[in-house]
């Protein structure tokens, strides 16, 4: 790829011929490209083409839109062909589809859908931001009438229209990702009977396992049907004009509309047939400029690959955020500035019938992925807010970090209230290259009915730097079943009763001074109670007594989660 200086400047002096800037996808990434580059150059001619009937429409809102919680969909028009001539004298083609590239006349095809026409149309610089389409797999019944997948306006109107006109009322959604779940809250919200099918033993894919629990028990709880752990075989039509999902076990599940959300593919079909360089992930290779493998021409947002800053792999991440980001870096470049697009780190929120689930770095999974040891991790289950405030809700916590660093490596978290805000602290400190000493110290606002003098944030950074330090030294869950360490519950005799680690012993946090001598000195002690917080007490108080204590950390709370998903690694 040629380096920024090599080329030729793309802007110009207002006495020239203006250069023209040809856009590819008018929505998250191409907009903001587009709108980006006029304000930095007055004097270059900007052109979008969109295949779809709208430019810069709000797709994140679409869900909703099925979900009539966005009743008008005029509220999705972020903007208008019109807006943006009159407000950035950028052109506009909507209808337009561009269906080839030669780079070497430096020209696009753009055939018309309305009159299928086609025409010429040169370019000095191109961006493509044509995004990703969603996955439909080869597999019969998959085009059948009621099988949707939601990636437009069009898409969820026919899905309002299907939902209306057939009074339909279960559903089963196809993946348990981002969308399916965004798919889930609005279907229950217009009240129809959910079923989520989904590969994998766990929704929300990207996140660890035993984080997940509490939202599975959720959405069980709101009466959400979820099939997991099987794939989708195939979907038959039956005569009464139903559907009958059929999964990779046989299991048949009835619905009068199926929602595919099983994840989405870079649309490279344009990008490929002009030989640009696609990478490993099937996304287009750029550089952090969002240059492709020709000079000439630009790409950003879903259809490209991006370094994850955590892992340091190579990755594909379809999100609004980045395609944002990357359509104004886009535009900076070809305008001529310094800049660059810094990577991705995955920072993400859904909210799921009431509850938030967010995540910003690398899981663990993702980081024994990408082959990285050397970490440590966190469980914590403190209150959104100070406990003595009516309404503290849990927040369900993990954090990971390097060892002996503590440079924060991510952070995934789920509950009613404040989780959003807990995560996008962390990401900050990561993206400032932050560790788990600087969220222990970090100033963050206060006041009852918000947080806690002891924000998550804060107990999070000081769980772990009680691990760094050896003052509490963890205990891996992993290992429980093949530990000959003992396994002492310090919580009180009743709550040991209402259900405990299996071969757990029972030793009171308020009975530990008295009775401490009673554990053998010659075996390793696994602390464990509630949340992990009298553990950590009981941890320290026999560390100082010379017996080799560690915490499992979490508590309880945390066995009962990894339970539900199995101990393997
Ligand atoms: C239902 C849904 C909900 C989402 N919710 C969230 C969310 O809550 N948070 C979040 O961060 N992200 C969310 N996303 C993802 C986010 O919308 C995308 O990451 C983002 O829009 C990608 O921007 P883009 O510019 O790459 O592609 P897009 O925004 O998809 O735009 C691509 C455009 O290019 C057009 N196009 C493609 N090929 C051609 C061609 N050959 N000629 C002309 N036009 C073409 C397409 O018609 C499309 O309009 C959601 C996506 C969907 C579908």
């Amino acid at each position: 790829m040629s380096d920024q200086a090599e080329l030729e400047p793309v802007h110009s002096s207002l006495s020239h011929p203006a250069r023209r800037i040809l856009i590819v996808g008018g929505v998250a990434g191409g907009a903001s490209c587009a709108a980006r580059l006029r304000r930095l150059d007055e004097s270059v001619e900007i052109v979008v083409f969109d295949r779809g009937p709208y430019v810069a429409f709000a797709n994140c809102g679409l869900p909703y839109f099925v979900g009539d919680v966005i009743a008008d969909e005029r509220t999705l028009l972020v903007s208008s062909p019109e807006m943006f001539q009159a407000r950035f004298n950028v052109e506009v083609h909507i209808h337009s589809d561009v269906i080839g590239i030669d780079t070497a006349a430096r020209t696009l095809s753009v055939r018309d859908i309305q009159t299928g026409d086609t025409r010429t149309e040169r370019y000095d610089a191109l961006v493509l931001s044509p995004g990703a389409a969603p996955i439909r797999p080869p597999l019969p019944g998959i085009d059948l009438p009621g099988v949707f997948a939601v990636r437009n306006i069009p898409d969820s109107r026919r899905i309002r229209s299907w939902i209306a006109d057939r009074r339909a009322r279960t559903a089963v959604i196809v993946g348990g990702g981002f969308i399916g779940l965004e798919m889930v809250e609005n279907l229950v919200h217009r009240g129809l009977s959910v079923t989520v099918l989904e590969k994998l033993p766990q929704v929300m894919p990207p996140l660890d396992p035993e984080v997940t629990v509490p939202l599975m028990e959720h959405l069980i709880a709101k009466g959400v049907g979820l099939h997991l752990g099987d794939g989708l075989a195939r979907i038959d039509g039956a005569a009464d004009g139903r559907l009958m999902v059929v999964a990779e076990s046989g299991a048949s599940l009835p619905a009068d509309l199926v929602i595919l959300a099983i994840g989405v593919r870079p649309e490279t079909e344009l990008a490929k047939a002009a030989g640009l360089q696609i990478g490993s992930r099937g996304g287009i290779v750029v550089d952090a400029q969002m240059r492709t493998s020709d000079p000439h021409i630009w790409a950003v947002g879903d259809v490209v690959e991006v370094p994850d800053v955590m892992t340091g792999q190579i990755t594909v991440l379809p999100l609004a955020g980045p395609a944002n980001r990357q359509g104004r870096v886009a535009a900076e470049s070809i305008a001529g500035r310094p800049t660059h697009f810094r990577g991705i780190q995955a920072t993400a929120v859904v909210g799921v019938l009431g509850l938030t689930v967010a995540s910003t770095g690398a899981s663990e999974k993702g980081l024994r992925r990408a082959g990285v040891t050397g970490f440590e991790k966190v469980y914590l289950h403190p209150g959104h807010h100070a406990g003595y405030y009516p309404g503290a809700r849990p927040i369900h916590l993990k954090l990971l970090f390097s060892v002996p660093d503590g440079r924060i490596l991510g952070a995934q978290a789920i509950g009613l209230e404040g989780v959003e805000k807990r995560i996008d602290v962390i990401a900050t400190a990561i993206q400032f290259r932050g560790t788990v000493h600087d969220l222990a110290e970090a100033e963050l606002c206060y006041a009852p009915q918000f947080g806690a003098a002891k924000d998550p944030v804060h107990l999070a950074g000081m769980l772990a730097e009680n691990v760094l330090n050896g003052d509490m030294p963890v205990a891996d869950w992993l290992e429980l079943d093949r530990t000959g360490a003992l396994v002492v519950d310090v919580r009180e005799p009743d709550e040991f009763a209402g259900g405990h680690i299996p071969n757990a012993i029972n030793l009171p946090l308020s009975q530990m001074r008295e009775r401490y001598a009673e554990l053998p000195m010659d075996r390793d002690i696994w602390t464990c109670c509630g949340v992990g917080q009298r553990a950590y007490f009981a941890t320290r108080f026999l560390a100082q007594h010379g017996y080799r204590s560690r915490n499992l950390s979490g508590g309880y709370a945390t066995y009962q989660a990894i339970s539900t998903v199995g101990r393997t690694r």
